[in-house]
């Protein structure tokens, strides 16, 4: 008895002092969890930017540029091409322009020192088509100004960067800048339907030039309000990495199908759909690293006490974040490669047994993952061999490397964005869509992706949605960004 008595007092003992090491080691992990936003940065002035400067903008959302799969509207892309040259005169006296199948630009801004690499700053001049003209409140191309607010698509993807790149470049020239490094633009006019003329042609004509980039600068996330549960300021986000995505599809085919009247167990459409159960039963592993690990060590120090102890110590809570991350639509998509059914086809008439099914299964694929891990994978899974399984080599694509958070480029961007943004958190992030940046793997080993512009959550459903619109303090912040950002990378 006293034996047992002494045990349970060892025992207790050792608990009491585990706890007691436990608590130790969450607390200087939490405590010694700095920030890593840069410290002594002076925001910069606002610039005066006028009437004249909005209207430009204005001017660029009233030529509907819209991106076809199978066709081009010409008219509309010559028309945009003509408004910028008139638009900004002093700009295409000073840069090299050149077209890349017709409708894409390349601009080359030549710098002091040759000796520097390159930078590119890129968007596109394409927009995606209008699925509802009713539902807005403004018609989608009459650039109306109504409440501090300019309408219209491409307001926000992604006319935005381009003026907002051609106004700064030209607010620079005005103050006779005279950039160190060359200074590349790039603007794709099919990024909406996969850039092949676009944006592929115009990095296949940096390749064979043998043009390498410092760093390369695409739309993509942005300066978001209320983003976190337990951060108070907005947070800027930039994108150091992009989910690649493939379809693939899934498909039986029975040598007879059969009447209804005398089923057999095994039926095209009963096996196809376990499969496609059997795929949604077992979504992918979620993890936490590369761009999403980023956003929580630079947001985690800046937040509440209780978020700060949680992604302080990952090493106890990973499994507890990742878990609470996946239930949810929104936030699962930054830890996992996402599985979504879209198509699902078989049958013709309600008495016969169809011989043919097919589905068609979108994936969005997370840094780390491949197309071919992610079909391997789903064989697995489906673990039938009647099941055959094809990759849609036309919509496939291999996430992005993930750039670096301590390079030349990830260093200008955090400046400039404290510089203009002075109100904001900074941090890395991962982009869920698809962008042109995917293309510029190969000219630049760091491609950040980042849209200037200060948005709510439900301001996201604008974009490629109904009334898209972008408020003018917000274009002329863009602007003052981009300037900032040409000075802070080549001065
Ligand atoms: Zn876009």
């Amino acid at each position: 008895m006293r034996t047992m008595k002494k045990l349970f007092k060892l025992l207790f003992t050792f608990l009491f002092l585990a706890l007691v090491v436990l608590l130790i080691v969450f607390a200087f992990k939490t405590f010694s969890f700095n920030s890593k936003q840069l410290a002594s940065i002076e925001p910069i002035e606002k610039i005066n930017l006028d009437a004249a400067c909005t209207n430009r903008f204005v001017s660029s959302i009233q030529v509907p540029t819209l991106s076809y799969a199978d066709r081009i509207d010409t008219l509309a892309f010559e028309q945009l091409d003509s408004l910028f040259q008139k638009n900004y005169p002093m700009l295409y006296a000073r840069m090299y322009m050149r077209p890349i199948n017709e409708f894409s630009h390349i601009y080359r801004w030549k710098g002091r020192d040759p000796s520097l690499l390159p930078i590119l700053l890129i968007g596109h001049t394409d927009v995606v088509p209008i699925e509802n003209e009713e539902a807005w409140e403004e018609k989608p191309f009459s650039g109306v100004q109504k409440d501090g607010y300019i309408w219209g698509r491409g307001t926000l993807d992604d006319k935005i960067n381009v003026v907002g790149l051609l106004e700064a470049a030209t607010l620079l020239m005005q103050e006779e800048f005279a950039p160190r490094r060359d200074v590349y633009f790039a603007f794709g006019h099919d990024e909406e339907v996969g850039g092949k003329n676009g944006a592929v042609a115009m990095a296949q004509f940096f390749k064979e030039q043998g043009i390498q980039f410092e760093f390369v600068l695409d739309e993509g996330l942005v300066v978001l309000k209320e983003a976190l549960d337990g951060l108070e300021p907005p947070l800027a986000m930039i994108g150091i990495a992009e989910k690649g995505f493939a379809n693939l599809q899934l498909s039986i085919d029975l040598e007879a199908g059969g009447h209804s009247s005398m089923p057999p167990a095994n039926t095209a459409i009963g096996m196809l759909a376990s499969a496609v159960a059997a795929l949604s039963d077992e979504p992918f592993p979620s993890r936490i690293d590369g761009a999403t690990q980023g956003l929580l060590e630079y947001a985690g120090p800046e937040m509440d006490f209780f978020k700060k102890v949680l992604f302080a110590n990952l090493w106890a809570t990973e499994g507890l974040i990742k878990n609470s991350l996946a239930k949810d639509a929104t936030s699962a998509a930054l830890v996992q490669t996402t599985t979504a059914p879209t198509i699902f086809n078989s049958g013709i008439k309600d008495n016969v047994l169809p011989s043919q099914a097919s589905a068609t299964i979108n994936f969005r694929i997370l840094p780390g993952e491949t197309v071919a891990s992610v079909r391997d994978r789903v064989e697995k899974v489906i673990d039938n061999p009647a099941v055959k399984i094809a990759v849609d080599e036309n919509f496939s694509s291999n996430p992005s490397p993930v750039s670096s958070t301590s390079s030349f480029g990830f260093r200008v961007l955090q400046k400039t964005l404290q510089e203009t943004y002075p109100e904001t958190i900074i941090a890395p992030g991962l982009v869920i869509a698809a962008t042109d940046s995917r293309q510029y793997a190969h000219v630049a080993n760091d491609v950040y992706r980042f849209t200037p512009v200060c948005i709510a959550r439900d301001d996201i459903g604008r974009i490629h949605g109904n009334n898209e619109r972008i408020s003018v303090d917000n274009y002329h912040d863009a602007i003052r960004f981009y300037k900032r950002l040409i000075e802070n990378a080549a001065k």
